[in-house]
């Protein structure tokens, strides 16, 4: 198709068909639509999704994270090498919770992942951090669904091992890979149980040259830590293992481990049912969201926001006494009414 065909606005059929057809351009504008705060862009984008959905959910979708400089896009680099020399079709949303905030990026520079970004079968896409309302991307769970229409069938989603992020990206994949580095001496420093608990595995990275030793010996230590956690309901006992994506060492391990999981999880139901949940929460999420922005966006309460804030400041008015009295301005109920 000629240029021109892409610098014009498009109809909503017009990117059913090249995103079912894998036209990537046209994926990439249909991903920048669903992340538009433009409410026409946001309608069509909408009318896109729906369209799409029945050529959704078929993709292994594999969420990665760590603390920068653990090897994150070395590690997605010789993995979705691997995936893509068995043919299949890998998506990578990379998630930068820092791009907003400093207009810089952690994940941003442009040598990442060139050899992958260079694959025909590999599809890259940064994206930066959704607003606050929105958490983490409010908008990554739509990309991963345009990704799967366009046929991709390993969807990656790499995200900063920083704050919120990965509680919303371990709600909207099937696996849960943390990478960790060995370190000398007290190896389970500084990592949040609550983390370590989300993981389906953990591959210690950069297991080569001097550091081999080390990272057999980080291996041992986070199996122990892992065997005070139960298993979760699904039955699963967290994987451990050892990387080297330098060396491309343990790479083909951690995916038949994903591979593994995959079969045991939909042979049990929990594969479905883990989705299934994850579209609830997804519903609840944009409820809570649409609520709020309308609250925060009311003129009403607007013009009272920063005068209330104060007196909850000085502790003139207790926190919830002007949280209710503020809803209730929302919601236009006369002073005396029923409780909200
Ligand atoms: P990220 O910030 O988590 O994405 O980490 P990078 O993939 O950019 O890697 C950080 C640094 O670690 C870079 O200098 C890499 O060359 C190095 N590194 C990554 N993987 C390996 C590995 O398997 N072995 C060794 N020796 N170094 C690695």
């Amino acid at each position: 198709m000629g240029v021109s065909f892409y610098k014009k606005r498009l109809n909503s059929a017009q990117y059913v068909s090249g995103i079912l057809k894998g036209d990537r351009i046209l994926l990439s504008k249909a991903i920048t639509l669903v992340e538009s705060k433009l409410p026409p862009d946001n309608v069509l984008a909408e009318n896109v999704l729906e369209q799409l959905l029945p050529h959704t959910g078929n993709s292994l979708r594999i969420g990665v994270t760590g603390v920068p400089g653990v090897g994150k896009s070395s590690f997605i680099e010789s993995f979705g090498k691997l995936l893509t020399s068995l043919g299949k079709k890998t998506a990578v949303l990379t998630i930068d919770p820092s791009s907003q905030r400093s207009k810089g990026s952690i994940l941003g520079d442009k040598t990442r992942m060139e050899e992958l970004a260079n694959d025909p079968l590999a599809y890259i896409r940064p994206s930066a951090a959704g607003d606050m309302l929105g958490g983490v991307h409010s908008r990554t769970r739509e990309t991963i669904l345009l990704c799967e229409a366009a046929g991709f069938e390993v969807i990656i989603i790499e995200t900063v091992g920083v704050g919120q992020s990965e509680t919303t990206v371990k709600g909207m994949v099937d696996f849960f890979l943390l990478l960790m580095l060995s370190g000398a001496g007290d190896e389970l420093q500084g990592i949040k149980k609550g983390i370590m608990e989300m993981a389906d595995a953990i591959a210690i990275t950069k297991a080569d040259g001097d550091n081999v030793q080390k990272s057999e010996l980080a291996k041992r230590e986070y199996q122990n830590a892992l065997h005070m956690f139960p298993p979760g309901e699904n039955g699963w006992y967290p994987a451990v293992v050892t990387c080297s994506s330098l060396k491309k060492i343990g790479i083909q391990e951690i995916w038949d481990i994903i591979i593994r999981y995959e079969t045991l999880m939909k042979s049990k139901g929990f594969f479905q049912s883990n989705r299934q949940q994850q579209n609830i929460s997804w519903m609840r999420e944009t409820i809570s969201y649409y609520l709020q922005a309308d609250f925060y966006n009311n003129t009403g309460i607007k013009k009272l926001l920063s005068l209330k804030m104060n007196q909850v400041e000085n502790g003139t008015t207790p926190a919830i006494t002007v949280a209710k009295e503020m809803l209730n301005l929302f919601y236009q109920k006369p002073e005396g009414s029923a409780e909200v």
